[in-house]
């Protein structure tokens, strides 16, 4: 038998079996059963189509992971539109390049982020304007309030029409660090997997209560917005993300679950340190990191110090995010120390996932841990493409590998299949011919009990044409007086790796640009290094 497979299912499901419990605790202290919430869904639907949004027009929401994002979410799903999440911290002309290039019909904004929309409204086509709580925001523009627009419709009024798990659902836009944002393009088909993958790669049953630490509109919250509601489980929603907040909703709502960037972990360790708060409440927490590496220190505090359970992922916008973890507990002993040396390792495929790291020729890479290939991938939870970039779409699945996925990650497979990513393609250093995994180096630095960030990049070296060069923050925060000097710095990473991959430029800073996901934003310390050179030898 087959049935298609489509993303209103998880709601459906929810409202059916979980009507009269708790769905999400809203910012404001409500609480939402499914029922309430599903209703609210319905009449949005309702308003949405009242409006002439119609099967495949696309309505956008900004929004800083409030239930609002949810509700237009699977509103916009259920009429056949296309959910496009907006990135809060983007400017009025990033969100115009992204309102042009999707081709956006209707917007819900929050009322904190209007000025990031107001400046460009006569430039951009959109043509319903809705704003959560409209009365709280700064505007002159005319927003229509998101409960008015709502409670002037039934939740029978609005009509589903014929979907097909071929269908696009969302765009999520990448951050662009290497040009204008792409548009991933994700279907019913391919989220629907994703999210069966999600719930039972990250064991999300009914029971759990799910904090939102990860931004929504990052890859849908990697799947959580469709995997959480679909088991029945418990959202608790945040305006943005704030350390002391955190621990206390994970003690007040006995959470279980939540995900962050290892920036955000280095974020609650530090609060953790200085603070000593309660970590947990009635539950045990699990807490799956993605996006950048952990360093090992970090994994080890989350674990032994503060008593969560560490999961690491990796994936990329267009990859679902889920493709790849090493979070299979029965490859390691939890009470032994051993177990970061995996955990830190990416890991392998998950379920209906095949993954290869091969050469510029697509062969596979010898399994030694040593040389180097582009991880590719094949999985139904991958986007068809790029929207409006035919090009780049082909591109991405046809480099080195037809029909795979690029992922631009460069990594090593050892006897066990396992690969760890050295580092992406722009990021490796590549000095008198060496490679130097930017990765590594920083891994090493996080070892090193003052420093608190830090981001290796390459710096312009006469002789060896690139030259690590280390962007930290000290740990006491103060970049004119760190507690450890520039040679300190560079004698540990020659303590610990070979000569050749020792830092030789170190640059002490109060901050480092960062991507509203907490990932530090190195291509910005590039052209900062670079202005005025020539090309760098690598990438770039
Ligand atoms: P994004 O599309 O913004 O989610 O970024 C995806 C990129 O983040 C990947 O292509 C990798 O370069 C990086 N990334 C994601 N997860 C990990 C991880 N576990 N370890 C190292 N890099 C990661």
């Amino acid at each position: 038998m087959e049935k298609p497979l489509l993303a209103t299912e998880f709601l459906d499901r929810a409202r059916k079996y979980f009507g009269g419990h708790e769905a999400i605790l809203t910012v404001e202290g409500e609480r939402l059963t499914y029922g309430e919430l599903g209703e609210r869904v319905d009449r949005l639907s309702a308003a949405l189509q009242d409006r002439g949004i119609e099967k495949g027009d696309r309505v956008a929401v900004l929004d800083p992971n409030t239930h609002y994002q949810l509700e237009t979410a699977y509103a916009a799903i259920q009429i056949g539109a296309v959910h496009t999440p907006l990135n809060y911290r983007l400017t009025p002309e990033e969100n115009k390049y992204i309102l042009d290039d999707a081709g956006i019909d209707a917007i819900v904004c929050d009322y904190d982020f209007v000025e990031n929309i107001d400046p460009i409204r006569e430039a951009v086509g959109v043509e319903t304007y809705i704003c959560t709580d409209a009365d709280r925001a700064d505007t002159d523009q005319e927003w229509a309030d998101f409960e008015a627009v709502i409670a002037a419709y039934d939740p029978e009024e609005y009509e589903r029409p014929e979907m097909a798990e071929d269908d696009l659902i969302t765009i999520n836009y990448t951050s662009g660090t290497t040009g204008d944002p792409k548009g991933v393009m994700r279907t019913h088909r391919c989220e629907t997997i994703h999210a069966y993958l999600t719930a039972h790669q990250q064991s999300i049953t009914s029971d759990d209560v799910y904090y939102w630490t990860l931004p929504m509109f990052h890859v849908n919250g990697w799947g959580h917005i469709f995997a959480i509601t679909g088991v029945g489980a418990r959202h608790i929603c945040a305006r943005g993300f704030d350390p002391g907040r955190t621990f206390e909703k994970i003690v007040d709502e006995d959470v279980s679950y939540m995900c962050c960037a290892p920036t955000v972990m280095n974020m609650l360790i530090e609060y953790w340190e200085n603070e000593d708060p309660q970590t947990t409440g009635d539950n045990d927490l699990r807490i799956a990191s993605g996006g950048a590496a952990p360093p090992e220190q970090t994994m080890r505090t989350l674990e032994d110090d503060i008593g969560w359970y560490f999961k690491h992922m990796y994936g990329s916008t267009e990859t679902g995010p889920l493709i790849v973890t090493s979070d299979y507990s029965r490859l390691f002993d939890q009470s032994d120390d051993a177990r970061f040396d995996i955990k830190n390792r990416q890991g392998f495929a998950m379920l209906g996932t095949e993954i290869d790291v091969v050469d510029e020729e697509g062969n596979t890479v010898p399994r030694d841990d040593e040389t180097i290939g582009e991880i590719v991938v094949r999985g139904n939870q991958i986007m068809e493409g790029y929207w409006n970039k035919p090009e780049q779409t082909e591109q991405a699945f046809s480099a080195r590998r037809e029909g795979w996925f690029h992922t631009g990650d460069l990594a090593t497979l050892d006897e066990d299949d396992m690969l760890k990513i050295k580092d992406r393609k722009k990021d490796i250093i590549i000095s008198g011919g060496e490679n130097i995994s930017s990765l590594q180096l920083e891994d090493c630095l996080y070892n090193h009990p003052e420093v608190r960030e830090v981001a290796i990049v390459p710096a312009p070296s006469e002789e060896w044409g690139e030259t690590p060069k280390a962007y930290i923050v000290p740990k006491n925060g103060d970049p004119d007086n760190p507690d450890v000097t520039a040679e300190e710095i560079i004698e540990f990473t020659k303590a610990h790796l070979a000569d050749y991959k020792a830092v030789r430029i170190v640059e002490f800073v109060e901050d480092l640009p960062k991507t509203s996901t907490g990932k530090i934003q190195k291509y910005e310390l590039r052209e900062q290094e670079w202005e005025g050179h020539d090309q760098m030898v690598g990438e770039g």
